[in-house]
């Protein structure tokens, strides 16, 4: 029967409360303002930094390319300006370990932002997520009278870990492709630029990933949901002897992933075997940015002399234009006629479920 694959974007999470990419340092300035009781010392002088650093940009470099908004973009160019030396007026101890920093910041926004509603005392997935779990991948994995794992898997390009919650919460197994050996129990997830719950080991290099536990849940009086530290709480595991880094593992889009690529080698591989094997795929809240040329890469050495794709879904606010970049990257011999659902991710799953069917 059909294997299924989702690729999952920022759509997808967007419901939790996380902030995309393009409203990212509004909202880091957001948390500063309103939520600074949560950020520990390090993370503060973090935060410090960044605004510093993007309030300096602007002045200097106005007229620039850079839209010092989109977190992704900025943290490109930090990697870059450290491998170069300079950065408009700032040069040398400035930039050093400024992208490190920036993306201790970027995984505590998302973990600060990522709603788990409470009821009862209990903590709860996102509630779209939830749905996504129980009305989606179980039935389908049910009705194909498999274990759950063998019919579907997922793309993931989030570092929040909403959907892990949702899995977490209705018992189904899986597993991110960190490894070989690979795991063969459960869902294949991987996340193609990593991860707040992913730390790495400095002695063998290996990423390891962080589990839910309950002391990693923080609750607030003022606030209708819990949160999860995952990002504050990496350096309290160890490998190999040693902490795990304290900077979680996140590679953005528009970098050449080439100087991280054998951090997540085993993920990417995954990927690519996982789109090559996919019969149906499900494409939501993923809009195939141009910056993303790492992925359009991926999906077409994925693809490639792909003749078992028979069915494909676009769910997306705007699918024709997503399905406009997807066609290049198909080729002509690959002939689906996409189903469109132009809808946020929450309110597209009884499409999604009807589909599936
Ligand atoms: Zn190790």
């Amino acid at each position: 029967m059909a294997r299924t694959v989702f690729v999952l974007g920022a759509g997808a999470s967007a419901h939790s409360g996380v902030p995309v990419m393009s409203s990212f340092i509004r909202e880091v300035k957001r948390l500063q303002r309103e939520r600074s009781a949560l950020f520990d010392d390090s993370l503060r002088s973090d935060v410090t930094r960044l605004l510093n650093t993007v309030s300096r940009l602007d002045a200097t470099m106005a007229k620039s390319p850079i839209e010092s908004g989109n977190i992704e973009t900025l943290l490109a160019i930090f990697e870059m300006a450290e491998l170069v030396g300079r950065l408009g007026s700032l040069e040398g101890k400035d930039l050093q370990g400024l992208s490190e920093s920036t993306r201790r910041v970027v995984a505590a926004t998302v973990a600060l932002t990522t709603q788990l509603p409470v009821e009862n005392k209990n903590i709860y997935p996102p509630v779209g997520y939830a749905r996504f779990v129980e009305e989606i991948l179980l039935p389908l994995s049910q009705s194909h009278g498999h274990r759950i794992g063998n019919e579907v898997a997922i793309l993931s390009f989030n570092y929040d870990i909403g959907l892990e919650k949702a899995l977490h919460h209705y018992s189904v197994p899986y597993h991110y492709s960190l490894s070989y050996p690979q795991q063969s129990q459960g869902i294949t997830l991987c996340k193609l630029h990593g991860s707040i719950n992913w730390g790495l080991c400095g002695s063998c290099g290996q990423v390891h990933s962080v589990d839910f536990s309950n002391e990693l849940y923080r609750r607030f009086d003022d606030l209708s949901y819990a949160l999860i530290r995952f990002d504050s709480a990496l350096v309290n595991f160890s490998c190999c002897g040693v902490k795990l880094s304290g900077t979680p593992i996140i590679i953005p889009p528009s970098w050449d992933k080439s100087r991280d690529r054998l951090k997540l080698q085993t993920v990417w591989q995954q990927a690519a075997r996982t789109l090559a094997d996919a019969n149906n795929l499900i494409i939501i809240g993923y809009s195939l940015p141009k910056s993303d040329s790492f992925f359009h890469s991926l999906f077409a050495l994925g693809v490639e002399g792909h003749a078992d794709l028979e069915r494909l879904a676009i769910c997306d606010l705007n699918p024709n234009a997503v399905s406009a970049r997807l066609a290049p990257i198909l080729g002509p011999r690959i002939e689906v006629h996409p189903m469109l659902i132009g809808a946020k991710f929450e309110d597209s799953l009884s499409s999604i479920q009807k589909y599936t069917k």
